[in-house]
């Protein structure tokens, strides 16, 4: 579907500069996204820390011709001559109204979701049970925000017959915008959890935030079960329909009688709107999957799914993937696996990530794609459609895989392209084996088994990885970014190969997000970098003597900290002909490690950094000794006084500007006010708050699996030097990570634990070099299930507290050939 220019410049109120014709049919927010530059309609959101103006030059270089502004460009008619601006007063409500004008074109039923969990499940669960009958529309993902949501109803077209989108709040007055964008005629509440109860007085008034989304529904759908929900929503004068689920209530429209769990399965018996009992089963037996799976039963009967149609349905449920897996594969390849549902969409996210993702090398990008589910739409249409994606962004080879996508085999317009009727007819191709240098991504329905080819293309793994959720750093980047001003710059400290999560994963995903500089420790550690396609700015920290020309090759800007290395550089400079190269000085203030001294050696430093032009002071720094804990806050104080007379007195020799930083981490949060021009930020990166030793968002989940199980009588021992006595009948599982891996000797003896199926299990023994015994009495497990060292459900916390040493230590020390597998969730 799409909009002329003038139909959306009433559709929003703005006022048009500029007068080319046009057709709208994509919307654009972010311009690293941009996929069709003609039919794109820019939106320049500004942010605190953005301006989606700055992006309108580089996007009219690509193509883009429509743009909606709150400044028009001055001399916009000379300098983008064929170009339509739409000015307005407020950009983001622009978008939000925009989408509810196209909301206004369908009378359909569209359900809307909230609530604190569950969201995207239940919005993926309903899309499985009613897409075999109905065209559904819905969020990709979970594009549930004040931005995501206006762009996933845009999406819905002359095919929907039924729209599903998600709203998610963080604060009080968001809800309004989402409901009036959705205008949802089913609002479905799926729970009230904490998230978020920060920013509310209490649960109730979360509560009757997330239930504007029920005004003007004509059906609304909760836990009646609930207290607060019940309260807060018998207290709304409503006057539609309530389809409420309960396990008490027998008289409730949608009355859950009882719920039998199997091993791997459980079965529900519901009464719905007063008529005979009927059940259903799902493949699944946790409690939140059986709550989503009633709130789904209810919506899908309530938009027509038969009993029956619903129990069949049910019993095909597939579980939500939410991760985007990056892993180096075999043959110079690596692998981006999207295992969430294969839908265009979801697509179009999957390659925009690879696209966005820089390569060394330049390798060749390849798309392997399974059949596309997605009823309604006439497969030549959509297959046209996945091709053009494809190209648009940078795929250069195509392997489709499955019968209806071979039949469209003429639809895709990619030069290099080969299909295969299935996953077994394409490993055992040539295609297969002569997969070489290349970034593929793998897409497929899940039914297709596409892990099959993605454990052939993986290098065979040590069973210990280190899970890297990137999505976690770029929350944490948020998190600190959200004490600082908009103006302040930041470096990002990747050294230690990015505290040990790997430093190329993760200074792409920040330079995406357009940090400042990255830190490394040494030269070659840039140069890897700059290899691996990283543009970003580089500040060597312990620059060596002996590598200089590698960073002048290499475009890495060393840290100076003596007299000594201040004159080799000058010279090696000189010998290469070069000029102004950037430095960073830095003084030392206390931590008395390295750095110039502020009271005495300033007058020499300028006096010689004046007289020669190879290099010139970018920045000045100097590091606080203990900004993490409030006893050294007089310390830091009388750091904070010597840096800033000496910075001040470098500064003021020269006319350009040098950027002043002391702040860490650490100091990011408890000096806000010593932020100065530019924040170094290192642990809490990573997730871990120093201050307090707690966890921001959990980014390194280190993994092992059990190799063996065994009973050990009483009386035996464990181990190395028979340090593991046991005193009662015990079993011992014996897991692949030993002291070479990271894992301290120190833990062992029972000074520390693991979590098998989330419970405890020490360490039992000496911990050996690449193994170690755990104390699994007691809790259900069988070899092959896994283990987890620390992470997401273990803080790296308990294991630095157990070891006296700082989660810093614990995180550098995981070994390289512990493989790190890289995820996005979001
Ligand atoms: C490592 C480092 C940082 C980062 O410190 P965190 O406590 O990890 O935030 C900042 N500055 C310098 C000079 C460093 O070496």
């Amino acid at each position: 579907m799409t909009y002329t220019i003038e139909k959306v410049t009433t559709l929003i109120g703005a006022r048009r500069y500029g007068s080319a014709d046009a057709n709208v049919g994509f919307l654009l927010t972010d311009s690293r996204s941009l996929c069709f530059p003609e039919e794109t309609l820019f939106f320049a959101l500004k942010s605190t820390r953005n301006d989606g103006h700055n992006y309108i030059p580089e996007l009219y270089r690509r193509g883009v011709r429509n743009f909606v502004v709150t400044d028009v460009p001055a001399g916009y008619a000379v300098d983008y001559p064929d170009a339509n601006f739409l000015k307005v007063v407020n950009t983001l409500e622009a978008l939000q109204r925009l989408a509810e004008r196209h909301r206004d074109e369908f009378n359909i039923p569209i359900i809307g979701i909230t609530g604190s969990n569950g969201k995207t499940m239940v919005k993926e669960w309903l899309y499985q049970l009613l897409s075999p009958q109905l065209y559904v529309t819905r969020s990709p993902r979970s594009y549930n925000s004040q931005i995501g949501v206006p762009l996933s109803v845009w999406l819905m077209d002359d095919n929907t017959q039924v729209g599903i989108f998600e709203a998610g709040i963080s604060q009080p007055g968001e809800m309004l915008a989402l409901r009036d964008i959705i205008q949802p005629t089913i609002a479905v509440l799926t729970n009230l959890g904490d998230a978020h109860q920060e920013n509310f007085s209490s649960m109730e008034e979360k509560c009757r935030e997330k239930l504007i989304l029920f005004h003007d529904a004509q059906t609304v759908v909760y836990n009646e079960d609930d207290a607060i929900i019940n309260k807060v929503a018998g207290e709304f004068n409503y006057q539609g329909e309530r389809l409420c689920w309960s396990l008490k209530d027998s008289k409730a429209p949608m009355y859950v009688k009882k719920i039998e769990k199997k091993e791997a399965s459980s079965t529900i018996h519901y009464i719905y709107k007063g008529g005979k009992e009927n059940r259903y089963t799902i493949p699944f037996i946790d409690d939140a999957s059986i709550t989503n799976s009633i709130i789904c039963a209810a919506v899908a009967l309530h938009v027509g799914v038969s009993a029956e149609q619903l129990a069949e349905r049910m019993e095909q449920l597939e579980p939500i993937a939410m991760r985007l897996e990056v892993k180096e594969g075999r043959h110079g390849c690596t692998l981006i696996n999207d295992s969430y549902n294969s839908d265009i969409n979801s697509l179009d996210i999957a390659l925009d990530f690879m696209n966005r993702r820089p390569d060394h090398k330049g390798r060749r990008r390849t798309l392997i794609l399974s059949d596309i589910f997605q009823s309604g739409e006439e497969p030549a249409e959509l297959y046209h459609e996945v091709s053009d994606l494809a190209r648009k962004r940078g795929v250069v080879k195509f392997i489709g895989i499955g019968k209806v996508i071979s039949e469209y085999a003429d639809e895709i317009q990619i030069a290099e392209k080969f299909f295969f009727e299935s996953v077994g007819a394409f490993i055992h191709s040539e295609v297969f084996k002569s997969l070489r240098d290349e970034v593929i991504l793998l897409k497929g329905a899940r039914s297709f088994g596409f892990d099959q080819i993605t454990e052939l293309l993986v290098q065979k793994v040590h069973e210990t990885v280190l899970e890297v959720n990137l999505g976690a750093v770029v929350k944490n980047l948020n998190y600190y970014r959200s004490f600082m001003k908009t103006e302040t710059k930041l470096v990002c400290m990747i050294k230690a190969d990015a505290y040990g999560a790997g430093s190329v994963e993760v200074a792409k995903t920040l330079q995406d997000h357009r940090v400042d500089y990255l830190a490394v420790a040494v030269a070659d550690e840039g140069a890897m970098l700059r290899g691996n396609g990283i543009t970003s700015n580089i500040m060597i920290m312990n620059p060596e003597m002996s590598a200089f020309k590698t960073m002048f090759d290499y475009d890495l800007e060393p840290e100076v900290y003596s007299f000594r290395l201040l004159d080799a550089l000058v010279k090696a400079a000189e010998k290469e002909g070069i000029t102004g190269y950037p430095v960073h000085i830095k003084l030392d203030t206390g931590m008395h490690r390295l750095g110039f001294d502020p009271e005495k050696d300033m007058d020499e430093l300028i006096d010689r950094l004046k007289h020669q032009n190879a290099i010139i002071p970018r920045s000045v720094f100097s590091h606080f000794v203990g900004s993490d804990d409030n006893s050294f806050d007089d310390f830091s104080a009388h750091q904070f006084q010597l840096f800033d007379e000496g910075s001040k007195k470098l500064q003021a020799a020269f006319d350009h500007k040098i950027l002043r930083h002391i702040d860490n981490s650490a100091g990011i949060e408890h000096f806000p006010e010593r932020q100065l021009d530019m924040c170094r930020l290192g642990l809490g990166l990573y997730g871990i708050n120093s201050r307090n030793n707690q966890i921001i968002n959990n980014v390194s989940t280190l993994k092992t699996t059990i190799l063996q199980l065994r009973n050990v009588p009483a009386g035996d021992t464990v181990g190395y030097s028979r340090k593991g006595k046991i005193d009662h009948d015990s079993v011992i599982a014996a897991i692949p990570i030993g002291y070479a891996d990271g894992l301290n000797r120190h833990l062992g003896n029972r000074h520390c634990y693991c979590l098998v199926n989330g419970k405890k299990a020490e360490y039992v023994g000496n911990i050996c070099m690449d193994v170690a015994m755990i104390d699994v009495t007691g809790i259900d497990c069988k070899e092959g299930d896994s283990v987890e060292i620390f992470g997401d459900h273990l803080p790296v916390t308990v294991l630095s507290d157990a070891l006296d040493t700082i989660p810093y230590e614990v995180l550098t020390g995981i070994s390289n050939r512990v493989k790190r597998v890289y995820y996005q969730d979001d």
